[in-house]
Parts: C-alpha cells; sequence; structure tokens
C-alpha cells in the first residue's frame, strides 16, 4: 500500500477481500444451444447463450443478419405491444423478457446471446427452460464487482388505473397486483422477495397467458402464429383450456416475471421495491426509461447489503457512469 494514503481512502486496497464481501459478476461457465419456435412468427430459431468478460452486460446478436449486436438496455427499445423487443441499426430481437429475467435473477451479469431469427424462442412460455440452460452452462464467477442500483426516493407513473412504483428498500422486491373483467381471474396479488431461489421455485415456472377471444384477432393479425396450449395458458369463458395450472396465481405470478425481465433494461441489478397494478410492458419499460432519467432517486452501489466497512460503502456509492 502506497504510504501517505489513508487506508479508507486507497483505491486498490485489498481487493480480492473486498470483492470477496461484495458480490462479483457473474457469466456463464461454457456456451450453451437450443431450438425453440417464435411465439408470434412460429418459426423455428436456434437460441445460443455464450459467456462474456465483466462489463459487457447483456447482449443480443442476430447470427442471420452479419452479427449485429444490441445491447439490452431501455436505450434500444422497440416494440412494446404484446412482448419486449429491442432494435438497433434496424436489426430487432422480439420477446427478450423471459429469458431476461431468468438471466438477471440467476446473477448473471455478462452474456451474449445469439439468435437466427427476430424472435427468442417462447419454449413453455415460461423462464423455466432458460434456467435450465443456466444451470446446464454453468455459472462463473468474474473478479470485478456488480454494480446494483439502490433505490433512495420513490419513483412512480401511473397511466389511468395502471401504476407502476419503485421505494427504497434493502432488497429487491416485487408487489403485483391484477385484476381483469373474466369470471377465472378477477384479482391476484402477490409480493416477493426475488432471489435466485424464490425466483427459480416460484416465478420462472409460470406461463404467459391470453384469452381465447383474443387469439383469433391475433392469428387475423399474424401473431401468435407459434402459440399453443403448450406454451401459452389459454383462458376460455368457461374455464383453462390447458389441463391444470402450475400454480392457482400463475396468472400474477408470471406478471412479476413479465415486470423482472423487462425491469433488466435498466441495466444494473435493481434494489427496491416495485409495486405494480396492472401494468403491462409498455407501462414497465416506459417506468425503466424514467428510472435512468430520475439520477436524484437512486445510487449505485457496490454491494447488495449493509455488510460492508462504512469507508468502502461510500466509496462504492458513487456514481461511476452518467445517465
Ligand atoms: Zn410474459
Amino acid at each position: 500500500m502506497p504510504t501517505g494514503i489513508p487506508f479508507a481512502a486507497t483505491p486498490v486496497l485489498d481487493s480480492a477481500c473486498l470483492i470477496k464481501r461484495m458480490d462479483a459478476q457473474r457469466t456463464l461457465r461454457r456456451q450453451i444451444s437450443c431450438v425453440g419456435i417464435g411465439l408470434h412468427s412460429g418459426n423455428k430459431v436456434q437460441l445460443s447463450l455464450k459467456p462474456a468478460p465483466a462489463g459487457f452486460g447483456i447482449r443480443f446478436r442476430r447470427t442471420d443478419l452479419g452479427g449485429h449486436e444490441i445491447p439490452a438496455t431501455v436505450q434500444h427499445l422497440a416494440g412494446i405491444q404484446l412482448a419486449t423487443g429491442l432494435a438497433r441499426n434496424e436489426v430487432s430481437v422480439e420477446t427478450v423478457e423471459h429469458l431476461l429475467a431468468a438471466l438477471v435473477s440467476m446473477n448473471i451479469d455478462n452474456v451474449l446471446i445469439e439468435l437466427n431469427s427476430p424472435e427468442v424462442p417462447i419454449m413453455d412460455g415460461s423462464a423455466s427452460p432458460f434456467i435450465y440452460l443456466i444451470n446446464e452452462a454453468g455459472v462463473k464467477t468474474l473478479q470485478v464487482p456488480r454494480t446494483y442500483l439502490k433505490i433512495v426516493r420513490p419513483i412512480a407513473i401511473s397511466r389511468g388505473d395502471k401504476r407502476i412504483a419503485l421505494y427504497p428498500s434493502d432488497h429487491f422486491k416485487v408487489t403485483y397486483s391484477i385484476s381483469y373483467d373474466h369470471p377465472l381471474l378477477r384479482h391476484q396479488s402477490r409480493t416477493l422477495r426475488i432471489t435466485e431461489e424464490t425466483f427459480v421455485e416460484d416465478i420462472a415456472p409460470a406461463r404467459t397467458f391470453t384469452f381465447l377471444k383474443d387469439v383469433e384477432m391475433l392469428r387475423q393479425n399474424g401473431l401468435a402464429l407459434g402459440g399453443s396450449l403448450e406454451n401459452a395458458i389459454v383462458l376460455g369463458e368457461t374455464g383453462v383450456l390447458n389441463n391444470a395450472l402450475r400454480f392457482e396465481d400463475e396468472f400474477v405470478r408470471h406478471k412479476i416475471l413479465d415486470a423482472v425481465g423487462d425491469l433488466a433494461l435498466v441495466g444494473y441489478p435493481v434494489i427496491g421495491h416495485l409495486v405494480a397494478h396492472r401494468a403491462g410492458h409498455a407501462l414497465h419499460t416506459e417506468f425503466a426509461a424514467k428510472i435512468l432519467e430520475e439520477t436524484h432517486s437512486w445510487r449505485l452501489v457496490e454491494a447488495s447489503s449493509d455488510a460492508l466497512p462504512a469507508a468502502a460503502a461510500s466509496r462504492a456509492a458513487e456514481p461511476r457512469l452518467a445517465n
């Protein structure tokens, strides 16, 4: 250690020890691939997840279009009607939210996602197949601390009766409530602290859902061509067309899944309490963009807990990136 510099102000002090105390960035241990179909196009698509270095973030690459990369951030948002899409230089990827939710909940900070088609495969309509892929690939810890976005003042937006907000909290947790004018799906609400374990057990298996009356309209518009009872819960007028639900409140759990995936577009794991009512992709992603604008409402920190010495914590809390 250089002399004359106070211990607490030394930028490189016992970095290995500090990273152990903080959370280190993670990537995959090896590449992994799968094949599925796009929900809207019905086309077969190959998905590959590849390890990436610290600071790379989550990026998509269209291998069928010369390998243009599209970072998974709000700056590249495009097309948010039925699912969340990203675009850059007129190259797009769609239906990114379930895969993003799986990656961020498994604390994968850096990964290159290759697709040979515009849509992430829908798999079974949930995030569980992506969790399986991540587990098969294995996780590699990188010797660089992870940066979190910690909410210090509330941020909120509402559109009619749709609302979404983030409040300060020591952990990332989500409260979601939905209500529909449908006899089988009136009101559901759930609050959950999101960790690797709770996401894998309670949220990842929850499938996307749609109403039978909407399916015909979607098909006439050339959408949901790959949709089936294999990859979505379909609500008819008198019941669920699928044989069984995975959870009694699978619907609201899936909304939490979507919100976690859309919030990933902030580009940092968020420490705060997300509260949403009747929101959807459009509001989730508008909110993700608003978070980055509200720079007085958050700080960037390198520790997810308060276990750090005060000096290290305050140094880590200095925002390092301009927005
Ligand atoms: Zn979804």
